[in-house]
C-alpha cells in the first residue's frame, strides 16, 4: 500500500560511500548514470558524487527475464495449458530451488545465526476477530478509480494521467477497495462462517507472543520469525512475480522495550539492505527509502523501504515499520487477553514496542535472477551467464561427462555420489559439453564438473570450470570437496554487493 509521493533517500552505513568519518550521515540521490549524489548537514561536506559501482553487469528487459524464466524452468504461468490465470505464477524446478534458496539464508541469517530470534510456521486461517483487531478489516484497502467507458480499474496511486490508460476514458470516483481474500469455514456459505486469507503473516506473530515468549524462555528484546503464503486481492497486479495475488513473505517482530524502538528500527534498516548486498546484490542497484509521514500504514511510527532498480525502475523489496505496541495493545483489548511483559531485571511490566523488517521471497527471488543476469562475448562465444551468490544460485554444481559414453559413466555417478551429501547437485550427460556448459551459465551454477577419459583410465582426477572465469583446474577426486569448497567461498567474497 505505499504512494506515489516525493522521495527521499539516504543511507546508513559510511561503508556505501566510503566516507572516512562514522558520525557523517548521508541523502542520497540517484543519478540516471548510476552515480549517487549524497548529499549531508555537516557544513565540511556539502555535495559528494559517490559511485558505488562493483560489478559492471549487463541490464536486461523483464521479458528477457521472463522468457529465460520460462526456457530454463525457473517461472511458469500457473495453468498454462488452460489459457494461464492471470499473474498467478508456479516456480520449476529450476526457480523452486533459487526461491528456497532465498527462503533459507533468510531463515538462517535472521533465526539459526542469531540467539534473539526464534521461528514460528503458523496456518494462514485465522480467527476473524484477528483481522477486526488489527484495523485490517478496516483499513486494509487501496484507493481504486474504474473507467466510465471501458470499466478498467486501476489503483489510484499508481495512474499517472487523470484519464484511463486503456482507453483514454474518463474516471469515477475514487472509492477504497478491501484487499483480503475471504473464503467460508465449515459447510454452511454466510456470514457467520466468513474468514479470511490472510494478507501478511505478521499478525500471527502478535498473536503467539505469550505462547513464543513463555515456551522459548527469551528475554525482550527478541523477535519471532516466519515464511509463509499471504493473499491480497491486489488491484493492478503485474511485472511478472513482483506483484501477485498469492505470494510468499518473509517477517519478523522485534519485540522491543518502548523508548530502545528507534534505534532496533535503525539497526534493523542497516541489517536489511546488508543483507541484500552480502548475498549478491550491486550495492548501485539498491536504495532504503523512507516513508513520507501521510505514507505510513496506520500501524507504523516510521517506515522504510528496501528497493531495488528493477528493469522497469525502483521497486519495493522490503519494508521495515516500527509497529510500535499497536498490534500487541489492540489484541490484548480485542480478546481481553493481557499482552504485556513484566522485565524481571527492571522490575517492570509495559507492552512491548516492535520493529518489523518485511521481505517478499517472489519480489527478492525477482530481483536476485535480475541482478544476476548478465551477456558477454560476441558470435560463438556468446554467452548468457547468471552470476548469482553460491548461496542463492539453484545448484552449486553439475557433474558432466565428456559424453554418454558408457566408460565414463561409473565414474561419473561415483563423482556424483560423492558431492551429493554436500552440495545441491545436478547430473547431465546430455547434448554436447558445449551446450551444457552454456545450459548451466544460464541458470547460474557456479561450478561445473567434468569427467573424461583421462579421469577414467589415467589420473582419476577431474576438471573443475569456473562459470565466471571460465578458467579451469584439474582436481584428483579425493581433493574435489575441498577443491570445491575453495572456489565456492571465492566466489561468496567476489559477488557480495
Ligand atoms: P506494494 O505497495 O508494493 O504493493 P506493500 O508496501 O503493500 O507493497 P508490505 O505490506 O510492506 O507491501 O509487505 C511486505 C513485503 O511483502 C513487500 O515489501 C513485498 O516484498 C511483499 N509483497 C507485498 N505485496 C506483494 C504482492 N502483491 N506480490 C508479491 N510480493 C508482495
Amino acid at each position: 500500500m505505499t504512494n506515489n509521493r516525493s522521495r527521499s533517500f539516504f543511507s546508513l552505513t559510511n561503508s556505501d560511500c566510503h566516507y572516512p568519518d562514522p558520525k557523517v550521515e548521508f541523502r542520497f540521490t540517484p543519478q540516471p548514470t548510476g552515480v549517487f549524489f549524497a548529499q549531508t548537514h555537516q557544513p565540511d561536506v556539502v555535495y559528494r558524487s559517490i559511485k558505488m559501482v562493483k560489478r559492471n553487469l549487463t541490464s536486461t528487459t523483464l521479458d528477457t527475464l521472463v522468457s529465460l524464466a520460462k526456457r530454463r524452468g525457473f517461472v511458469f504461468q500457473s495453468s498454462e495449458i488452460y489459457g494461464g490465470l492471470s499473474s498467478v505464477w508456479d516456480y520449476g524446478p529450476v526457480g523452486v530451488e533459487l526461491k528456497r534458496n532465498v527462503k533459507d539464508t533468510w531463515w538462517k541469517s535472521m533465526v539459526r545465526e542469531r540467539d534473539d530470534v526464534v521461528g514460528i510456521d503458523a496456518s494462514i486461517l485465522m480467527h476473524p476477530d484477528v483481522w477486526a483487531a488489527s484495523g485490517h478489516l478496516e483499513s486494509f484497502s487501496d484507493p481504486l478509480v474504474e473507467c466510465q467507458d471501458c470499466h478498467k480499474r486501476f489503483r489510484q496511486d499508481q495512474v499517472q494521467t487523470d484519464s484511463c490508460p486503456n482507453c483514454e476514458g474518463q474516471f469515477g470516483e475514487p472509492r477504497q477497495f478491501n484487499l483480503m481474500f475471504k473464503t467460508f469455514m465449515g459447510p454452511v456459505e454466510d456470514e457467520t462462517s466468513t474468514v479470511y486469507m490472510r494478507p501478511e503473516t505478521a499478525q500471527a506473530m502478535f498473536v503467539n507472543f505469550e505462547n513464543v515468549q513463555t515456551t522459548s524462555r527469551k528475554k525482550i528484546p527478541f523477535g519471532i520469525a516466519q515464511i509463509g503464503k499471504s493473499f491480497r486481492n491486489e488491484i493492478t497486479p503485474g511485472n511478472f512475480t513482483f506483484r501477485t495475488r498469492e505470494f510468499e513473505q518473509m517477517e519478523m517482530e522485534f519485540f522491543c522495550e518502548p523508548g530502545s524502538d528507534e534505534e532496533w528500527h535503525q539497526y534493523w534498516m542497516n541489517f536489511s539492505l546488508n543483507w541484500f548486498k552480502d548475498h549478491g546484490i550491486r550495492g548501485e542497484k539498491l536504495m532504503l527509502r523512507v516513508h513520507e509521514a501521510d505514507e505510513l500504514p496506520h500501524y507504523s511510527k516510521a517506515s522504510a523501504d528496501v528497493e531495488y532498480k528493477f528493469p522497469w525502475g525502483w521497486g519495493e523489496l522490503e519494508t521495515i515499520s516500527n509497529r510500535t505496541d499497536y498490534d500487541l495493545k489492540a489484541h490484548a483489548k480485542k480478546s481481553g487477553k493481557d499482552l504485556s511483559y513484566f522485565d524481571d531485571q527492571k522490575k517492570q511490566r509495559y507492552v512491548p514496542f516492535v520493529v518489523e523488517p518485511a521481505m517478499g521471497a517472489d519480489r527478492s527471488a525477482l530481483a536476485f535472477l535480475a541482478d544476476a543476469y548478465d551477456e558477454e562475448g560476441e558470435g560463438k562465444q556468446q554467452r548468457t551467464v547468471l552470476r548469482f551468490h553460491p548461496d542463492i544460485a539453484p545448484f552449486h554444481i553439475a557433474i558432466l561427462p565428456l559424453s554418454r559414453n558408457e566408460k565414463l559413466t561409473p565414474t561419473a555417478r561415483r563423482v556424483y555420489d560423492i558431492l551429493r551429501p554436500h552440495f545441491n547437485t545436478q547430473y547431465d550427460d546430455s547434448q554436447s559439453i558445449g551446450r551444457r556448459y552454456r545450459r548451466q551459465d544460464e541458470i547460474g551454477t557456479p561450478l561445473c564438473v567434468t569427467v573424461d577419459f583421462e579421469t577414467v583410465e589415467d589420473d582419476d582426477a577431474v576438471t573443475i570450470r569456473n562459470r565466471d572465469s571460465m578458467d579451469q583446474v584439474r582436481v584428483p577426486v579425493e581433493n574435489l570437496e575441498s577443491a570445491i569448497r575453495d572456489q565456492l567461498n571465492n566466489m561468496r567474497v567476489d559477488s557480495q554487493g
